[in-house]
């Protein structure tokens, strides 16, 4: 099996040398136990946060160990009487061709429900995240105000379509005017604005004239300065992700803007409520699958995939995608279906 492991620690920006390509031999299965080949290897912000040894709500990646990732793969053989050889699971077996994986650890997909490569992106872990966070902490109600960035990604593009199904207006926060035209034009948000523009600021505020009740948390630094003098009375903040901070070695220079920030969770009634996915699944994900199909089957939620061919092309996708240069869902394809 060919991996990609964490060969050190990055301080601030990763670079490609912080990743290193290994072959191994996988061992024998045990008992219970399946043998994978990785079709699609889904590249997550989150994965950032894995390279550090910082706490957070899940381990590190130890140095040499194998980058961690969800993945689509097909059963070569199978030591588990659930699950038959030749099928298909979804599972968390990271950067790597082939792996051993437990059979309580994988999940069995229907290939002729949906495209393979959706398990990891719309109908997988990023649409759920943009399900439950939105429907759970955000509560958007008929006629009010969502805004959303990264607003063509796989989260950001299903937050803004599943407002928009609940009878809200929908505002699209994107890098650059192609990936704003998506959102506007397919994807059907009621405006896109792009956050690098220098009068973003002022677009923002024309394209929210009722002010912001939902602001869908995935970015945080500017973007999320931008839409703070907007929030209505009441307004929600699920906090998603803070990628723009991601790669951020020291604390920004300035004024303490905490006892400002405070003072509008104050007066505003702010609800600021931060989430993983994961606490969400027991309660939600059957309906989420559910919905999120049907919407799709509806052509209401759209999706985008951006998929990079081979599994030596992760780092650098993975590096991109930290600076905005996946446009969709960004996937590896690292075997054949
Ligand atoms: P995306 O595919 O949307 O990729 C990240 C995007 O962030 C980039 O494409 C870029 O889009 C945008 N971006 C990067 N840097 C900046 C910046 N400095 N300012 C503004 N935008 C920036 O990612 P996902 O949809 O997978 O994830 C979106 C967010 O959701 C992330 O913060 C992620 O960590 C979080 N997340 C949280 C989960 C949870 O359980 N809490 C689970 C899954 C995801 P553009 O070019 O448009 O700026």
């Amino acid at each position: 099996s060919t991996r990609i492991v964490l060969a050190s620690r990055p301080r601030g920006e990763p670079t490609a040398d912080n990743f290193r390509t290994e072959t191994v031999e996988l061992p024998e299965l045990s008992d219970g136990q399946v043998l994978l080949r990785t079709i699609y290897l889904s590249l997550d912000p989150y994965m950032r946060g894995r390279m550090s040894a910082a706490e957070s709500y899940a381990d590190p990646v130890e140095v040499g160990d194998v980058m961690v990732g969800g993945t689509v793969s097909q059963v070569t053989e199978s030591r588990n009487p659930r699950i038959a050889a030749g099928s298909y699971v979804v599972g968390y077996t990271g950067w790597q061709t082939h792996a051993v994986a437990d059979g309580d650890a994988v999940r069995v997909l229907d290939p002729s429900r949906a495209p393979l490569s959706t398990a990891v992106g719309v109908l997988g872990m990023p649409g759920f995240t943009a399900y439950s966070g939105l429907l759970r902490i955000g509560r958007p109600q008929a006629g009010e105000t969502v805004a959303v960035a990264a607003a063509s990604g796989p989260v950001g593009s299903a937050v803004g379509q599943i407002a928009r199904i609940h009878g809200a207006r929908a505002v699209g926060i994107a890098g650059g005017p192609d990936k704003c035209a998506y959102v506007r034009d397919e994807l059907g948000f009621d405006a896109a604005i792009d956050h690098r523009a220098p009068d973003f600021a002022d677009q923002l505020r024309a394209a929210a004239p009722d002010g912001i009740d939902v602001y869908f948390e995935n970015v945080g630094g500017p973007v999320t300065a931008a839409v703070l003098p907007l929030l209505n009375p009441y307004a929600r903040i699920p906090v998603c992700g803070l990628v723009s901070q991601y790669n951020a070695a020291t604390t920004p220079e300035g004024p303490d803007r905490l006892p400002a920030f405070m003072g509008l969770v104050l007066t505003k009634s702010l609800t600021v409520r931060g989430f993983i996915q994961s606490e969400f699944v027991a309660d939600m994900y059957a309906d989420f699958e559910r919905d999120a199909s049907r919407w799709i089957a509806e052509g209401r939620l759209k999706y985008r995939e951006d998929v990079v061919h081979g599994l030596d092309n992760a780092p650098s996708a993975f590096l991109g995608m930290l600076h905005g240069k996946n446009f969709g869902k960004l996937v590896v394809r690292v075997g054949p279906e």
